[in-house]
């Protein structure tokens, strides 16, 4: 997800453009719109995609409810990557809380294991490899291809962050699986962008500045706000946790707010992590 080069998005294009078939009625126009998102996409810290591509994805393919049945990987995906990303999602399920804020059981439900893998496997249907638009990138979700399946990258085994930070890349790309609302395409974050110190604001995976990159979100419900609540949660109120796993939970939690640019809904996560 993270990162996002122009080389990626050719290769993406091109398989893009041979899945999809003859339009019978006026379409837009999916290369320049990839064209062009590829052009936004080459300063983006995460792997990015645009409203405009959510809405083709959606047409392209209609919702259908989910029954959480799990998911497959592909043939290709290599066995330690395979043992790397079920052996995260075996934490995760192992996770149990006594209580959880407002929003978290509006999103995932309990601090708890089995909400968490219910999530998960009712939007996650496949994952496949992709290079995910970034040399950084460890895993993305590409709705104009599928809107149900993740990707990860080479770099999924080679992770230099936690476990519990790779999860939230992991859950972060778990929610652009909805189609139902246009994938949760992201904001671009302000110009200039700054922390309380007024220094730049810099992504924690790539140190790269965010300030104008389609990296911020305006709601506590999309990517960024969600796995944020996911995450600060499990700081405060995971019961069965080690205590890094709890300081790390928090670390990548609070940078992440950082991302959410619009005011009331910042503040509204603030308060909600308060309850
Ligand atoms: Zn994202």
């Amino acid at each position: 997800m993270l990162r996002a080069a122009i080389i990626v998005l050719a290769a993406a294009t091109a398989s893009y453009a041979g899945e999809w078939s003859a339009p019978a009625a006026p379409q837009p126009n999916i290369e320049a719109m990839q064209e062009a998102a590829s052009q936004a996409r080459q300063g983006s810290d995460l792997y990015y995609f645009t409203k405009e591509e959510a809405a083709v994805a959606a047409k392209k393919f209609p919702f259908q409810p989910r029954t959480g049945r799990g998911f497959t990987f592909d043939a290709d995906v290599p066995a330690d990557i395979q043992k790397q990303m079920r052996a995260d999602l075996e934490f995760i399920k192992g996770i149990a809380g006594e209580k959880a804020s407002a929003l978290h059981k509006k999103i995932f439900g309990s601090v708890n294991g089995a909400d968490y893998t219910k999530f998960f496997e009712t939007r996650v249907t496949a994952i496949g490899m992709n290079s995910c638009g970034s040399s950084n990138a460890v895993a993305c979700v590409i709705p104009f291809r599928n809107p149900s399946k993740m990707w990860l990258t080479q770099n999924f085994i080679r992770f230099s962050h936690p476990q519990i930070s790779r999860m939230m890349v992991v859950f972060h790309e778990a929610r652009h699986t909805e189609t139902k609302s246009g994938n949760w395409s992201h904001a671009y974050c302000p110009e200039p962008f700054k922390d309380e110190n007024g220094k730049d604001m810099k992504s924690i995976w790539t140190g790269a500045v965010l300030a104008g990159e389609p990296a911020c979100d305006e709601t506590p419900l999309g990517s960024y706000g969600s796995s944020t609540i996911m995450l600060k949660n499990i700081s405060l109120n995971c019961a069965n946790c080690t205590d890094k796993v709890k300081m790390d939970a928090g670390l990548y939690a609070d940078d992440q707010l950082g991302r959410i640019i619009d005011a009331d809904a910042k503040r509204q996560m603030k308060d909600d992590f308060k309850q």
